[in-house]
């Protein structure tokens, strides 16, 4: 029955499972498109599934010392109208979709879905941001630049429920979030970029830029940033030219139906600039 495959607590899906049960359903609005069926049949969705959206203990935005944590199931409207969001997430959630999925689509679908092209993960990559995962076995917590393995491939194991999403808070970011699709509504990204940084006593304490759709995870280079570190916004600026080889060395994207290698680089490489030239 699927009523007994609709847990209330945290507790009961994770013993469910435990036992087997899966794939976990929280809104569904990834799965049911993987698995949809032509004619007029409903969506394959295996009898074990475990329906998740209704668990109210993971349906929470708090802060907990110098993190915003975020309960898994909690949906993306929601986050799109809490004082607790991170600027750059809600830019983000505000390119996603529509009203409609946007009332029952999470983070922890978004996460796991594992598209690098997917955006609130882009916006979460960038702010260095940490998933929470818990099965019957115990808890652990795994950076996101480790997560996704692949496309639609992450470090999840059968057993286990993405229960949280830990942020480091923002407040002394500037930001910036940019999607290019195909139409202004309801578009997959061709590439996205997402940038933050930290200034204090006029140099970069902080910097991060993370790509989508440029490779088969989002991308960050962890190396590059660290070259910017320390530098004023001025010697950034200066350096641009640099910066953008660097990156051109490790974007390397594809092409598909939605667009061509070329372009997406080329795009990637103009978001980057501008981000640079906006510090
Ligand atoms: C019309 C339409 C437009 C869209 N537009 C965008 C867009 O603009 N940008 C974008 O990024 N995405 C978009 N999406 C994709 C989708 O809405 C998002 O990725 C959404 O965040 C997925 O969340 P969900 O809760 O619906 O995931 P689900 O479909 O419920 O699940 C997705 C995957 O995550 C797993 N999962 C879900 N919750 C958990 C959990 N708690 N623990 C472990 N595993 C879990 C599921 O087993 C499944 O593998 C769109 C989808 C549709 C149908």
């Amino acid at each position: 029955m699927v009523a007994d495959r609709i847990p209330d607590t945290k507790a009961e899906a994770l013993a469910l499972l435990a036992a087997g049960g899966g794939p976990v359903v929280s809104g569904g609005t990834d799965l049911m498109v993987k698995r949809r069926r032509w004619g007029g049949l409903t969506p394959m969705i295996p009898d074990k599934a475990v329906y998740v959206a209704n668990i109210a203990e993971l349906s929470y935005v708090k802060k907990t010392g110098g993190s915003v944590e975020i309960g898994a199931e909690t949906p993306l409207a929601v986050l799109l109208d809490h004082p607790f969001t991170p600027a750059l997430l809600r830019a983000a959630i505000r390119e996603t979709a529509g009203p409609g999925i946007r009332n029952t689509a999470t983070l922890a679908g978004n996460l796991v879905n594992a598209s690098p092209a997917a955006d609130p993960a882009l916006a979460l990559h960038c702010l260095s941001a940490s998933v929470r995962l818990e099965s019957a076995r115990g808890v652990r917590t795994v950076a996101l630049s480790d997560f996704a393995t692949g496309p639609g491939r992450t470090l999840l194991l059968p057993d286990e429920l993405l229960t949280a999403i830990l942020v480091p808070a923002d407040d002394a970011w500037k930001t910036m979030f940019v999607k290019v699709g195909g139409r202004k509504a309801d578009a997959i990204a061709k590439v996205s970029f997402a940038g933050a940084v930290k200034l204090d006593g006029g140099v970069l304490t902080a910097f991060a830029a993370a790509f989508g759709a440029v490779g088969p995870t989002i991308l960050r280079s962890f190396a590059i940033e660290a070259k910017v570190i320390g530098l004023s916004p001025a010697d950034v600026r200066e350096r641009l030219t640099d910066l953008s080889a660097a990156y051109a060395d490790v974007i390397r994207p594809i092409d598909d139906q939605r667009s061509d290698a070329h372009y997406r680089k080329t795009v990637a490489l103009n978001l980057l600039a501008d981000f640079i030239r906006s510090i």
